[in-house]
């Protein structure tokens, strides 16, 4: 079996985020860019299945602009065999042309198993694995914390509200995605990032356009004003009185 996984570069989330000129996204400069924690779920799942003998190789596959190979270079360093670069500028378009893009990709890979990651800490929508799998018309298993493969089969444990817990079977080919709890990511070791290097990463272009919704408007939420420091038995009765009146809080 062939698994891809679905693997995003997003900004690291000590990044200080600024917005861009118009408010539609955010300012690039300065941004410390991660694979998305989520999709290292993914690939540690894929490669402890290849592992257990239960798949021959493990692709990567991420959509967006030429620095995301970092993000597939750090997956390679992990283990996967190989990459594919679905070239964007920086502008990827909606959600469901993303999907799109990536399911035409996945195609062309003949994939028994796609991993994801359940939600991209940036725009999180948790929505890009479904919608692939729906433009692959096949079935998925999203926000996992336990899976078994077994030839043509999948089975997912999905964790509900109030510790109940789902178990879904499905046949493969499928797209499961992966939430915290699946597995413990393995760290890059020497050897893997200087094996990195030389692993392929073949690029495919998207057919252009296909986007149906338009990101008009982002915003920040406002600045906290600054804390204030009392000092002393004295001031008590101011403090009560300012959570009086301006906190409203007693
Ligand atoms: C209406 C709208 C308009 C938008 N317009 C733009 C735009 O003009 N320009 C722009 O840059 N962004 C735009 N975005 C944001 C962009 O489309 C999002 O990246 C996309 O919607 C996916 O959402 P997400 O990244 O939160 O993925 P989620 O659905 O939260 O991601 C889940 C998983 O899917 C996989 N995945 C997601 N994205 C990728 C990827 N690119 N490559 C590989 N795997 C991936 C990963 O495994 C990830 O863990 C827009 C979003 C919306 C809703």
């Amino acid at each position: 079996m062939h698994i891809v996984v679905l693997c995003k570069q997003v900004p690291d989330t000590e990044s200080r985020i600024k917005l861009n000129a118009d408010g539609t996204g955010f300012d690039m400069e300065g941004i410390k860019w991660i694979l998305n924690p989520y999709d290292e779920y993914a690939v540690e799942e894929a490669l402890k299945i290849k592992e257990a003998g239960k798949a021959e190789k493990v692709t990567v596959m991420g959509l967006g602009p030429d620095r995301i190979v970092e993000a597939l270079r750090t997956a390679l360093a992990m283990g996967a065999d190989a990459a594919v670069h679905v070239k964007t500028g920086e502008d990827t378009g909606d959600t469901s042309s993303v999907a799109k893009a990536l399911a035409d990709a996945v195609k062309a890979q003949d994939a028994g198993l796609v991993l994801a990651g359940c939600r991209a800490i940036d725009d999180d929508m948790f929505a890009v694995p479904c919608m692939v799998a729906e433009y692959l018309g096949v079935g998925q298993a999203h926000v996992v914390s336990k899976l078994e493969v077994d030839g043509g089969k999948a089975k997912a444990w999905r964790d509900i509200d109030g510790g109940a817990k789902q178990v879904i079977e499905m046949a493969l080919p499928g797209v499961v995605t992966a939430t915290k709890g699946l597995n413990e990511p393995r760290y890059a070791s020497l050897p893997g990032i200087m094996k990195a290097k030389r692993k392929p990463v073949e690029v495919v272009e998207p057919a252009a356009g296909g986007a149906k919704a338009k990101l008009v408007k982002c915003s920040l939420p406002a600045e906290r004003a600054a804390g204030r420091v009392f000092e002393g038995v004295e001031s008590v009765p101011e403090v009560v009185r300012l959570l009086r009146e301006e906190a409203k809080v007693i």
